[in-house]
């Protein structure tokens, strides 16, 4: 038997009560993502993002994808990260 929602890890929305999906990147014609906005230089993202989106009422999560690579970074470059 297939549900006919996909399954979803993340908690219910916590405005709508609604499933949340995922498998989505967000994509642009640049390259998408998060850059330190200290390091102007950079020419690749940090990390690139997916995104989960709420059935109900559309709420989106971002994720990062290169999270082990944005941890090694926060520790070698704390003072560009401050917020
Ligand atoms: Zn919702």
């Amino acid at each position: 038997m297939t549900s006919p929602t996909p399954r979803s890890r993340y908690p219910a929305c916590a405005l709508c009560g609604g499933t949340f999906v995922g498998g989505m990147r967000m994509t642009s014609q640049h390259k998408t993502g998060v850059f330190p906005f200290r390091k102007r230089l950079w020419v690749n993202p940090l990390s690139t993002l997916s995104a989960v989106v709420c059935l109900g009422c559309g709420h989106t999560k971002l994720f990062a994808d290169e999270l082990n690579r944005l941890r090694f970074e926060a520790q070698r470059h704390p003072e560009i990260f401050d917020w």
